[in-house]
């Protein structure tokens, strides 16, 4: 016998009969007040013994629940495995499939809980049956209102609320209940305390309506916090685990208009979003405009994420963000994100560093400060150079590379690789000798980079042609659920040719 039942029948609180089982035991030895009748029967004979069987047809049979050890079949109820944290049950059944593994699956979810929360359970169930109440009390006031006025009494000076007011009131503070019990996170929640409990109700009963938004109480707990986050090349696949962490975490985003829509797509609806308002000639107002609103975001107490493209450090003047944050006293925290300064040369098919091809990668801008033409790089047989921001003055970065000083050959490989990850990604092989005739006749399709040295031309080469296009995005194919492994069907050549 299970010690604790043993425990009970030592300590009289359970009856323990020494013998076998009898039909009319069913229905002679449960309480009186139901005519004998029992409450539930447990069987622990297991499913194999005859009497188990006869006995769960019997009990199916008076509508008395059973449960037989081991023998989903001959139950008509399973037992929960439970969690219980004051008010808070969590209870788990496997249907009889294994009891060790829904008490499994109870200790997991308990432990995912966070610790306070059978006590917010508790304060939230106060705050409700108070609302509850209140309103309940006013409308009984209204109608004891009513009914002196209809036998003639002059109405209550004090009626301050028409019913209309009320009735909104109160549907306001139910809704504001059931707001943060749905958008709160649970730590949040089982954080909650009387304090924020009364302010709640204050604020409904005083009607002040900036009190009825869930989120500026909780604000009023929290210093801002700024996240400065890169958010990769384009496809929403390349981002960070942590820059996704803090787009969800975010109360307030503020963006590069270069983010691409499948990355904003992963906001939130909840959470606003803001779009800085770069076009040439208002960059400096627009990243002023963009550094007040994380200013103003952070002071409201909100977490704000400045989502980056590429990675913050590789020309986005995340350093400078940084610097202004820090100085208001908000240090940002940083997060990387895969700089298209090297992933647009691997979704190009181009390796950056090759053995005995290339041995160094040179990360270049092709536009110096307030657009002046900076210095380009010297030739080196054995150097990558990728070029950010250079192709809207391509013939001039082209011609200043090939130029006596820097030096390097017409004939050296060289790619321009385009929204790089995304869709529409578009690929250009060439030389410097064509590259300009063969960006001038294809068109650009911002934002792009070039791709300049040997390493252009380790796995895939322009076959002799003086430039050849590849339209399309593959690079993740094949790593969604979704989709067949044809990893080995990669190995093709260009979409298209010309010239
Ligand atoms: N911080 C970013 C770069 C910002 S500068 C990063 O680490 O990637 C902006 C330049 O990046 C563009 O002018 C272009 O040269 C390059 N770029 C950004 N995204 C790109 C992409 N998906 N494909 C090709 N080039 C890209």
């Amino acid at each position: 016998m299970h010690y604790g039942l043993a425990k009970r029948v030592g300590e009289g609180e359970v009856e323990w009969l020494r013998r076998g089982f009898r039909d009319e035991d069913l229905t002679s030895l449960g309480r009186e007040d139901v005519e004998g009748v029992v409450d539930a029967v447990f069987v622990t004979l297991g499913g194999k013994d005859p009497l188990s069987t006869h006995i769960s047809t019997l009990c199916r049979r008076l509508r008395i629940p059973v449960n037989v050890a081991d023998a989903p079949n001959l139950c008509s109820f399973t037992l929960l495995s439970t969690h219980t944290d004051g008010p808070l049950q969590v209870g788990v059944t496997t249907s009889g499939k294994g009891c060790k593994l829904a008490s499994r699956i109870r200790r997991e979810i308990a432990a995912s809980l966070p610790s306070e929360l059978g006590q917010a359970v508790e304060r939230l169930g106060t705050m409700r049956r108070r609302i509850w109440e209140e309103d309940h009390a006013a409308e009984l006031a209204m109608d004891l209102d009513a009914e002196e006025e209809d036998a003639g009494q002059s109405a209550a000076f004090n009626k301050l609320v028409t019913p209309e007011d009320a009735e909104a009131a109160r549907g306001r503070r139910m809704r504001w209940l059931a707001q943060i019990c749905e958008y709160w996170p649970l730590r949040r929640l089982a954080g909650i305390t009387d304090e924020d409990v009364s302010a709640v109700l204050r604020s409904y009963t005083a009607s002040e309506r900036s009190g009825l938004d869930p989120a500026a109480v909780d604000m009023r707990h929290r210093r801002g916090r700024i996240i400065l986050a890169g958010s990769g090349p384009g496809n929403p696949d390349l981002l960070t685990r942590a820059t996704h962490k803090a787009i969800l975490a975010a109360d307030l985003i503020l963006a590069d208009k270069l983010v691409p829509a499948p990355v904003l797509d992963l906001i939130p609806r909840r959470t606003a979003v803001y779009i800085a308002r770069k076009f040439p000639g208002n960059a400096e107002k627009a990243q002023e405009e963009l550094l007040q609103m994380g200013l103003e975001g952070l002071r409201a107490g909100k977490t704000v994420v400045r989502l980056k493209q590429g990675d913050p450090y590789i020309y986005g003047r995340g350093a400078e963000e940084f610097d202004f944050f820090r100085a208001q006293g908000y240090a940002p925290v940083v997060l990387p994100g895969i700089t298209s300064a090297l992933s647009a040369p691997l979704f190009a098919g181009i390796p950056a560093t090759h053995r005995s091809v290339a041995d160094q990668v040179l990360v270049c801008t092709g536009t110096g400060r307030a657009g002046a033409a900076p210095d380009p790089p010297q030739y080196r047989a054995a150097s990558t150079v990728v070029f950010l921001m250079g192709l809207h003055r391509l013939a001039d970065l082209v011609g200043s590379l090939t130029a006596a000083k820097a030096a390097w050959p017409v004939d050296t490989p060289c790619a321009i690789v385009e929204r790089a990850s995304c869709p529409d990604q578009r690929v250009v092989r060439t030389t410097l000798e064509y590259v300009c005739a063969a960006f001038e006749e294809e068109g650009s399709r911002p934002p792009g980079l070039l791709v300049v040295g040997k390493a252009c031309e380790v796995l895939w080469s322009a076959g002799g042609q003086k430039w050849v296009v590849e339209d399309g995005f593959k690079g993740l194919d094949g790593l969604g659920v979704e989709g067949d492994l044809g990893l080995l069907q990669e190995a093709e050549g260009p979409v298209t040719a010309t010239a």
